[in-house]
Formats: structure tokens, sequence, C-alpha cells
């Protein structure tokens, strides 16, 4: 049995590479963006009634790792990335059919120019293309008394500092981005490092929106140490 998708929108992230998004949705809450419809379903009929509701299911294609195909099981970083685990138990991006599923905020539904959904909180890259919304329904969709197997909730393992050298830089960004230092704060507290490697050397660079951001961790501090424009 086959059938086949395309993509109804796509999605404006300030995620621009695959390093440091959060490994699920609600985790950086500064993380502010938008779905845009394409056509022909970019149209205000197709949204109707969605702007009730607070959260959305957003399914979407792991276009940017889809290529690399999937195994059986995988290691997931919640278990230090040495154990192995059946892919189905898991939320990994390497799946037989690479579909995701996030639950975002929706922000507002903006109708004047085709449809925009503006979203907050969600795990994406910049560009991924969406297959299907669907409104949260709290009532079904909240279980809280499930169980977790492996994956308990996170927490935030990092505290987030910002080195006086880095501030000019950071101040002028913010006028673009107001959302940045808090996007940088909900990042890194979540400890975006491989395996949790811990070298107080590294400089670790990561590319939210526009920009590069520099930074390295010690003793459990983030600390950000510059933030560069990146080239066009
Ligand atoms: N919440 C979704 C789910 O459960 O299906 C995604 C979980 S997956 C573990 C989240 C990770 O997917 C992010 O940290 C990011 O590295 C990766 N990711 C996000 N968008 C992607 C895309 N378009 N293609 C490939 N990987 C993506």
């Amino acid at each position: 049995m086959s059938w086949q998708f395309e993509a109804i929108g796509r999605v404006e992230s300030p995620y621009k590479e695959k390093f440091a998004i959060p490994r699920q949705p609600g985790l950086a809450a500064h993380a502010k963006g938008r779905v845009v419809l394409l056509p022909p379903y970019d149209v205000a009929d197709a949204v109707r009634g969605l702007e009730g509701f607070s959260h959305i299911w957003l399914s979407f294609i792991f276009h940017a790792t889809a290529e690399q195909g999937w195994r059986p099981t995988v290691r997931p970083p919640k278990l230090g990335g040495n154990a192995r685990v059946g892919v189905f138990a898991t939320r990994s991006t390497f799946r037989p059919n690479p579909i995701g599923l996030s639950v975002v905020r929706l922000l507002g539904v903006d109708i004047r120019k085709g449809v925009a959904l503006e979203i907050e909180g969600m795990d994406l890259l910049d560009g991924t293309p969406i297959i299907d919304i669907k409104p949260y329904l709290p009532f079904v969709d909240s279980q809280p008394g499930a169980s977790m197997g492996f994956a308990p909730e996170p927490v935030a393992f990092l505290q987030v500092m910002f080195h006086p050298q880095a501030e000019p830089a950071l101040q002028a960004a913010s006028c673009r981005y107001p959302d940045l230092v808090g996007l940088i704060r909900d990042v890194l507290a979540q400890d975006p490092r491989p395996g949790y490697a811990d070298d107080p050397e590294r400089v670790y660079g990561m590319q939210l929106y526009d920009l590069n951001i520099r930074w390295r961790c010690v003793a459990g501090v983030a600390e950000v140490l510059a933030v560069e424009q990146t080239q066009a």
C-alpha cells in the first residue's frame, strides 16, 4: 500500500540548521515563526475557525534527513547515545516514513495575503514541509497520567550567561529580533551539545535567524562569546 502526499505549507523558523534545535516542541517558547500555506491551500476558507484554538498539531516531513533512510533501532540522546531502542519507541527523524508531529502554540492566523499561521515553540528547521494541520484538543490529546518509558520530562540543564564582549552585537541584533535573548537562553539551557560532551575549550557555533552564535560550556554554564552576522 502506498500513498503520495504533497506539502500544504512551509515553515519559516529561526532555526537554520539542525544543530541546537530543541528535541521537542514547547521547550523554547521564544522560538517564533510561521507556517505559510502553499497554493492551492492558501485560502482563508481552509483555516476558517482555526483562530479559536490556542494550539495546533503540525504533521511534517523530516526533509533534511529523509534521504538517509531508516534503521530498526536507533540510539536516542536521552540514553546518552549508547543504548539502542526500536525506532517506533522513539521520535527519531530516521523513520521508514520520515513524518514528524509537533504541537505548537498558535498565536494568530493572517489571511491578508495568502494564509500564514503565526506559531511559537516549534522544534522545526526553516523550510520544513508541512503535510497537515489539525487543532489540538486538550480533552483527548492531553493524557496527564501517561507513562514516559525511557524518556522522562526534560529539565533545563545549563545556566546561560552572556560575555560582556558579546553584548553590543547582541543588543544590535535584538533590535531586529526582539526574542533573540530569550531564544538563545531557551536553546542553550537544553544543552544542545552532542552526547553532553564536556570540553570547556571547545567553542560551538549555532545559527539562529541570520546570526552565528558562538558559545562554550564551562562547569554547567553556557557562555555566549559572540553574536556574528552570517554571510548572505
Ligand atoms: N516533535 C517531532 C516529533 O516528535 O515527531 C520532532 C521530534 S525530532 C526528535 C526533533 C528534531 O528533529 C529537532 O531537534 C531537529 O534536530 C530535527 N528536525 C527538525 N526539523 C527537521 C527537518 N525538517 N528535517 C530533519 N530534521 C529536522
